[in-house]
């Protein structure tokens, strides 16, 4: 909700926090609030959304709840192919691995698919190295500490420590370091299955 490069266009000011609504139909009748995942009970959901301007007339089709994703104990299921340890020939790819968001979901999709076409044709698993998110990513559902693993996005805290110092300078240099391991890496990828 941190209202990052808006301003209000009235005011020019740049509001407190903004909130995503995002069409459900066609027709644009319908939006999910994004981000609204709550255990308030239902009155105080209406009580509390209608205070946003915007929603002061708003009729709420379905409230707020949160949700529970089943996941594996990735760390002790998972090679880092995503295939199972004790079944080399099947493999999961997605939220069910305990990775979470569209784009890790996807990229362990197509990372697995990769490496089941590579198994099927007699060639070796590979994997992109852990200083790119995915490589990162996949360290930490296949290596984490089985006793307490919980679902992870991409974030900067998965990949190897570098030697910079305060967050900024950090974030650069995990990020061109990730930028370089993956041109490094792509010609494998890019050599097929
Ligand atoms: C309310 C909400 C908002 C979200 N917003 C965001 C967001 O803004 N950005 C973001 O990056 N991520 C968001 N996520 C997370 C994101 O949706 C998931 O991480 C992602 O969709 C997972 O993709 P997936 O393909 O692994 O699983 P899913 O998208 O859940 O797909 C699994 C599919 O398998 C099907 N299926 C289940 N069981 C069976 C069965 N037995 N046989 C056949 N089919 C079956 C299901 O019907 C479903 O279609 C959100 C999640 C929720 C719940």
């Amino acid at each position: 909700m941190k209202p990052v490069g808006l301003v209000d266009p009235r005011t020019g000011e740049r509001p407190y926090a903004v909130l995503q609504l995002r069409a459900e139909d066609a027709a644009g009748a319908m939006y999910g609030l994004v981000g609204f995942q709550t255990r308030l009970k239902q009155g105080e959901q209406r009580r509390i959304f209608r205070m946003v301007p915007a929603l002061a007339r708003a009729e709420f089709l379905r409230y707020g709840a949160a949700h529970r994703n089943t996941y594996l104990c990735s760390p002790a299921a998972l090679e880092a192919t995503l295939a199972f340890r004790n079944r080399p020939g099947v493999f999961v790819a997605g939220q069910i691995t305990g990775v979470e968001g569209y784009m890790e979901s996807a990229a362990t999709g197509i990372l697995a698919g990769w490496n089941a076409a590579r198994l099927a044709r007699g060639r070796g698993a590979a994997y992109p190295p852990p200083e790119t998110a995915v490589g990162a990513l996949l360290r930490y559902v296949t290596a984490a500490s089985p006793a307490t693993f919980a679902p992870m996005n991409v974030n900067f805290g998965l990949f190897p420590a570098v030697a910079a110092r305060g967050k900024r300078r950090r974030h650069a240099e995990i990020v061109a370091r990730a930028r370089r391991a993956l041109d490094d890496w792509m010609p494998v990828f890019t050599e097929g299955v």
